[in-house]
């Protein structure tokens, strides 16, 4: 638990966090009003200090104990208007007319240094109108789990929400066992997802469709306003976001386990770490989720999936687009369509940037696909290979670190030697390479087996330290820092995590 109280100095001149709601006017169609369910004895475990100065909260306003009943939802603050948002979605491909917060909470919205709207959201806030059969409640072990890969994933310059504050509620929830119960904050640009439309399309409610695809753009893609036929720039541009970012997380090996329509945000963020995870040997069908029994939301799916869930937002916006159906489905159709070349274009460009290309050639492509295979094919972990590529580009000795992550370590030398030949057709200097390789292969990711072993400390043992000490080294992913050596390993045999949960 955190010892350290932020001093207090109680200054009433303003709010310690200024919430400013536009969700909320939308109407009650989109959500519920209701006040999150005290909890019995809410302690704080980890606060994110930098992001809560980023987003203007004054955490020196208040002391912990203030801050973790306010994380908890056991005190509302003056400005916020707690709800939770209504939503349907497909999951595992089956459409669910009604979803929505079964046990997150929207307190409200802040604006951040930079100008950006962001939700303050409590994720294991108790039961809402929209819990069916579930308790309302998170466990402490996905709650941390949350936190260090969203933390994790934002530190690797990839679009997520991220996580401002853990706190355990001193009450268990019931899963399989019984475990400590815990409330994750959650920041988000936005929480609008392909299933809140889905939700008002099923419905026929086009009024509300088009508020709510307004709502959109004015908080996400104003820029499509001046567009010939706006709400169709909309679906590219939110088709554009998706592809680049599904392409980043094939970039560092992650796999976000549930994309359901209704973890598809409309901001283009990454939202909704159950059992995601990042993988070690590079696989394409690699799947961690214990659900995923047809490996639909495999590594190597994933683009698929995203294009999949992009044609089901297109289907809610059809009458906006044209009038005429059949010439809204066409133009949806062409933009739909248009994602493969585009997802093509973001993989490509961060591949190249792995191996340490600055120009292109059409050979690029067979390239980089004859490393992938040679990996999948040899079992070759997937971030060592690419983070030590950068050593060998560097010095050619390396190569040795290099051909015993693979089984067969003559494949790698016969790859090298293409990859080689590439790189001698560009004209930059090695030291100049090696750095820019160095900023786009992390040395150290959230394995499995480090974030299990965190989660287990704390969970059984009411050991933060490991959950510490993760989040920090994952703050600086491109590093290599001293001491840390061990963050960068694959697991040991015996260490390999197979199965992740959802935790819900
Ligand atoms: P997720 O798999 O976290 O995206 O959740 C899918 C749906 O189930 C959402 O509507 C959640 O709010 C709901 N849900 C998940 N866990 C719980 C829970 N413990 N209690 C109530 N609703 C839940
Ligand atoms: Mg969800």
């Amino acid at each position: 638990m955190l010892k350290k109280k932020i001093n207090s100095k109680k200054n009433s001149r303003k709010n310690p966090i200024c919430f400013d709601n536009s969700f909320v006017q939308l109407g009650e169609k989109f959500y519920a009003k209701l006040n999150p369910t005290p909890v019995e004895q809410p302690e704080i475990v980890k606060l994110n200090e930098e992001l809560a100065n980023n987003l203007g909260i004054d955490l020196e306003m208040l002391d912990l104990e203030d801050w973790a009943s306010i994380f908890s939802g056991n005190r509302i603050l003056p400005g916020a208007e707690p709800l939770a948002m209504v939503y349907a979605g497909h999951q595992f491909g089956h459409f669910v007319p009604q979803l929505g917060d079964g046990r997150a909470i929207l307190l409200g919205e802040v604006i951040d240094n930079s100008s950006i709207r962001n939700d303050i959201q409590l994720k294991g806030s108790g039961i809402t109108p929209f819990s069916r059969q579930g308790d309302g409640r998170a466990a402490l072990g996905p709650v941390l789990r949350e936190y260090i890969v969203s933390e994790a994933m934002h530190a690797l310059g990839i679009p997520t929400t991220r996580s401002l504050c853990a706190v355990t509620t001193g009450e268990p929830v019931y899963r399989e066992t019984v475990l400590p119960g815990a409330v994750l904050t959650r920041v988000a640009s936005g929480h609008v997802r392909t299933g809140t439309f889905q939700y008002f399309a099923l419905r026929g409610e086009e009024k509300a469709i088009t508020q709510l695809v307004n709502y959109v753009i004015d908080r996400h893609y104003p820029e499509v306003k001046e567009a010939p036929n706006t709400y169709l720039k909309l679906l590219e541009k939110v088709m554009d976001r998706h592809a680049r970012l599904v392409a980043q997380w094939l970039h560092v090996g992650f796999i976000h386990g549930v994309m359901n329509t209704d973890n598809m945000a409309l901001s283009g963020e990454t939202i909704d770490y159950g059992p995601c995870a990042f993988m070690d040997t590079f696989n394409r069908s690699q799947v961690f989720s214990s659900i995923d029994h047809s490996g639909r939301y495999s590594y190597g799916n994933q683009p698929q999936i995203v294009q999949w869930n992009l044609a089901r937002l297109a289907e809610t916006i059809l009458p906006l687009i044209d009038k005429k159906q059949e010439s809204a489905v066409e133009m949806a159709k062409e933009v739909i369509e248009l994602y493969s070349e585009r997802f093509k274009e973001y993989w490509l460009s961060g591949m190249r940037q792995k191996l340490g290309l600055l120009t292109s050639e059409p050979e690029d492509e067979n390239l980089i696909q004859s490393l992938l295979n040679t990996m999948h094919e040899n079992e070759a972990d997937f971030t060592l290979t690419f983070r030590r590529l950068c050593d060998a580009v560097f010095d050619r000795k390396m190569d040795r670190n290099l051909r015993n992550l693979f089984k067969d370590a003559a494949a790698y030398d016969k790859w090298s030697k293409s990859w080689r030949s590439r790189l001698s057709r560009e004209s930059v200097s090695t030291e100049e390479r090696t750095k820019l390789m160095r900023k786009v292969n992390p040395a150290v990711i959230p394995r499995n087996h480090r974030v299990e072993q965190a989660l287990n400390a704390a969970v059984e043992n009411l050991d933060y330290s490991p959950f510490e000490k993760l989040v920090e080294v994952l703050s600086f992913p491109y590093e290599e820092l001293e001491g840390q050596s061990e963050f960068m390993q694959p697991p040991k045999p015996g260490e390999h995590v197979l199965e992740t949960f959802c935790g819900t």
